[in-house]
Formats: C-alpha cells, structure tokens, sequence
C-alpha cells in the first residue's frame, strides 16, 4: 500500500489546503507509486513561515549546546534508522545502494559535526583604543529562514543546510525537490524523533512555484538558502534580494579534470570515469569535461571507453555500477545532448542511447556515454547536461588546458591528474572554480570545508559547509562596551 505523507508544520503532520497530492514513482520501475506527498499551496508555506517565525525567540534563546545535543541525537536516530532511509533514497531518486547508504552517512555526519560545533559558538575579544572598555564580537541568530533543496543529494543537501540552521538558533522552513522527497520527510521525522520543539522545523512539499515563491518572497523570512539549477536560482536570489534577504543560491557546474602526460593513465581514467558516470552523472560536481594532453589524448579515450563499457547498469537495489535518471524527463534532456553532441559534429565514442529490454523497459535507464573530438565552443563543452555524459578534449600544453579549463560560464569543481608538482600547484593558482583537486576525482567533499562554486554556479555571497556554514546562518554583532 502506497504511503500519504503530510506536511510537518507546527509539530502537526497535516495535509495540503489543496486537498491534492502527487505521487512519486521509482526511476527503476515507473510502474511503482513510491509514496505520495501534499500538493502544498501558497497559504501552506506561508503557514509553515508563522510556525517557524512564532518560534524564534525560544528557539534562538535555548543554550547552544541544548540545540547541540538535539542534533547529536538526530545523528544517532538516522544512524539507528540508516537502512531505511537508504532504501528510500535508491528507490525515489534512483541511485545505489552503496551511493545512497554514503550519502545517509553523509548526513549523519553532518548533525554530528554541528553538534559539536554548538559549544564553540560566541565571538572575539578583540583589544581597544581606551582604557576600561571592552570589544567583542558575538554571533547572534539570524531568525527564519527558508531552504529549498534539488533532488540529486536529497538528504545530504537538506543536512548541510538544515544542521547549520538550527545550530546557530534559527528556525527553518525546508521545500525539498518533488522529485525524491521522501529521504529528506524521514529526516524531519528524525529530528522530531530526537526531541526538536514544535514549530523549529517546518517541512512543506510541492511545486517550486507554488511553494518556493511564498518562502523566497514572504516578509517574515530572513534568509534563503536555495540548491539548484543556475536558471531557477538566479530568479530566487534576485526575487529574496528585493526586499534584502540575505541570499546564498549553490548551482550548476561544467567540472573539468584535466589529464597531463605524466598522470598515470590508469589512475586517471578511474578518476575521470567515477567522476563522470558516479551517481548517473546527476551530481552539480560531476566531470563533465576530460581535458587530455594530445600526446595521451588516445590512449585515454582507448581506457575511458572501455571504463564505460564496462559498467553494470540496473535497479540501484541490486548489485549494479550505476542506477537509472531520476526522472523521465532528466533522461530526455541526457539524451537531447546526445543529439547536439551528434549535430554539432563530435564523435561519438560509445553509448547514447537509452537502456531497453527485459528489466529496463520500466525505467529511466541510459548508457554511459562517451564523445571525444570535442571543441571548446561545443554546446556540450559549455552546457550542464546534468547525466552521464562525458567530453573529452584535445591541448597541447598545460596553458592552454587551463585556459579551456576556464572557458565556461560555471566554475564549481576542477581537478588535474599529473605527476608534476609545478602543475598541481599552478592549477590550483589559476583555476576559476571554488573546488580545486589534484589528483582527485571532481565529486567528494569533506564536509568541514568550504563549498561554494564561482561565475555561474553560485551567488558567490556566502559559502556552505563547515564554519562557512555558520557564517550564513548567524548575523555578527560588534559590542563596544566601557566601564
Ligand atoms: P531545480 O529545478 O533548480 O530545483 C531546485 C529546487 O528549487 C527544487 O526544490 C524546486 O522545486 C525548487 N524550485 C523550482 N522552481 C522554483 C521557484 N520558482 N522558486 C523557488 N524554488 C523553486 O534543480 P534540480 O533539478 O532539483 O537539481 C539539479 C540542479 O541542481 C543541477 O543544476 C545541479 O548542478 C544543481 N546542484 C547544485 C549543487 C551545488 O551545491 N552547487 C548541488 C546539487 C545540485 P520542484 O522540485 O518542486 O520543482
């Protein structure tokens, strides 16, 4: 029997005032209703606003470790719950088990390292101009603010959003993606389970425009913290700025690994192919683009080929290399590249198509996919394809694989494969991107550093993750104080 999953406003789980639901199906098999969630309305976030703006002042005025103990045990219900929550990742947003079960750990993680974080909260005491005067600075909550969460990381990105919010004292309203919902409620059911007082987390599902407008525009909120495409975060940075939200949207990427000829050949390919083809290429930070010195560029076509070729393709629940597109229409948009790959004139090395027969009929599966022969100027060179599609290029010198390296209008993650310690540094020093690897595949983060994107992938306002995370979610107030 298919699941009816409510709202969670106010403590209450309840239903839309649209009286409407929407199902989500598994991207293994279309022919299988997951669960089903409330079509919200605007009056519905704007409801879970007052909940979480009514709460605000408890909240923020309860000892940060108190809220630090909560999110400990946040972490230990998702831990004691972690199976569960895997299954329900794989069997909504489609990838596998073994990706999946990373990302609940991921998560987990996250509400740890907040939890301690709670106790260092506070300020600087900074020396002054006077005598028998005191400055200092002091972290203070910001109040309510509102997250909006893409489909592709659907527990981790509500987590690094979430686990900061409530860290630092505010309350929240959480839009997740309709397309993989369900990971992120059983989260709020964590946070429930772990004793959250009613009304700090507010959880609202629906449509984008119906719901992430009201809680981009709504007065009451101080701030949005949106993941997502280039295109709709842009419009949600400019629509919270107008009346001075404070803003941070995370977006798009073109992520390039370059290949130079001292890289082990072998080590690049797997840095380039987990890369590429790790979680169906629907990650913001997948490599899209394999930049190749020409004196290997053959061989590395020769090993990524065969590297594609050789991975297992099915129901992420099995024991398969790679699962299905989330949804239908991400798997169209895959295959539309394929097509302008094909009409813009590079070559196609291996795959392209969609995935048919016995048990792929039912689901959103398509083949690893390989173009070499591609030009800077390609749309597929410059474009998010958003799935596992890989560009490969040609340079003939370190210079010029920078220079295409920075030639997009995106500049998320970046990584060299080399063996000269000259390049690793200098990619480092010229690379326009907020993640710079060397040696490193372009996806993976440590979740105690900084993660933001430059140019296009981000409102470049603040960063996400780590301290950069309390940074967002916390205003500083600097005290002169004489006595
Ligand atoms: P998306 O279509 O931009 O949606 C992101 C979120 O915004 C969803 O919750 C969506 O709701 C909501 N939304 C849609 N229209 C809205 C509006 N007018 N106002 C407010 N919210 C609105 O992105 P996606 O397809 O879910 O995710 C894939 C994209 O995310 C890729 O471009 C990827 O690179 C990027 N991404 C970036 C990062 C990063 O950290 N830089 C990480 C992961 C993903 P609905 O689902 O209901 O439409």
């Amino acid at each position: 029997m298919t699941t009816d999953y409510g709202n969670y406003i106010d403590g209450d789980w309840t239903e839309s005032s649209s009286g409407d639901t929407f199902a989500v199906r598994n991207p293994a098999n279309e022919n299988e209703i997951v669960a089903t969630y409330q079509q919200s309305t605007g009056d519905d976030a704007n409801h879970a606003v007052e909940a979480a703006v009514a709460t605000q002042d408890e909240w923020a005025a309860t000892p940060a470790p108190e809220r630090g103990r909560i999110l400990k045990r946040t972490a230990g219900v998702l831990d004691a719950r972690k199976d569960e929550l895997t299954e329900t990742l794989t069997t909504e947003e489609g990838k596998t088990l073994a990706e999946a079960g990373g990302e609940v750990q991921r998560a987990i993680d996250i509400f740890d390292y907040y939890a301690e974080k709670t106790r260092d909260l506070g300020g600087t005491m900074k020396g002054t101009s006077a005598e028998n005067k005191q400055l200092y600075t002091k972290r203070e909550s910001l109040g309510t603010v509102s997250l909006i969460t893409p489909w592709n990381y659907p527990i981790a990105i509500p987590a690094w959003k979430l686990a900061p919010a409530l860290a630092t004292g505010n309350t929240v309203v959480l839009k997740p993606a309709s397309a993989a919902p369900g990971v992120s409620l059983k989260l709020v059911e964590c946070l429930e389970e772990a004793g959250l007082p009613a009304g700090v987390v507010n959880y609202v599902t629906g449509s984008g425009s119906d719901v992430g407008t009201p809680l981009t525009e709504h007065g009451a909120v101080d701030a949005v913290s949106f993941t997502g495409s280039t295109a709709i975060g842009t419009m949600v940075a400019q629509t919270a700025t107008e009346d001075l939200k404070r803003v941070q949207c995370e977006m798009g990427g073109k992520n390039p690994t370059v290949v130079m000829p001292s890289a082990d050949l072998d080590e690049a390919v797997d840095i380039v192919g987990s890369g590429a083809f790790g979680v169906t290429g629907q990650a913001c930070t997948a490599c899209s683009r394999a930049i190749v010195h020409e004196d290997v560029y053959d061989e590395f076509v020769a090993g990524i080929v065969d590297y594609a070729e050789s991975l297992e393709i099915g129901d992420g629940t099995t024991d398969v290399d790679m699962g299905p597109h989330v949804t239908e229409s991400e798997l169209e948009g895959t295959l539309e590249y394929v097509d302008i790959g094909l009409e813009d004139g590079a070559t196609l090395e291996t795959g392209g198509d969609r995935l048919t027969g016995d048990e792929y009929d039912d689901g959103y599966f398509v083949e690893p996919t390989v173009f070499s022969d591609v030009h800077a100027d390609m749309r597929i060179a410059q474009e998010e394809v958003f799935g596992p599609v890989l560009a490969v290029l040609s340079v003939s010198d370190f210079e010029e694989a920078v220079a295409v390296a920075n030639d997009v209008d995106f500049g998320l993650s970046a990584s060299i494969v080399t063996d000269n310690l000259s390049e690793g540094h200098q990619f480092i020093e010229n690379v326009e991107s907020g993640v710079a690897k060397v040696n490193e595949k372009t996806t993976g983060l440590e979740l105690h550093v900084p993660f933001g994107g430059y140019k296009g992938s981000s409102t470049n306002t603040y960063r996400e993750q780590g301290d950069a995370g309390l940074d967002f979610f916390s205003s500083i107030k600097t005290a002169y104080l004489n006595y």
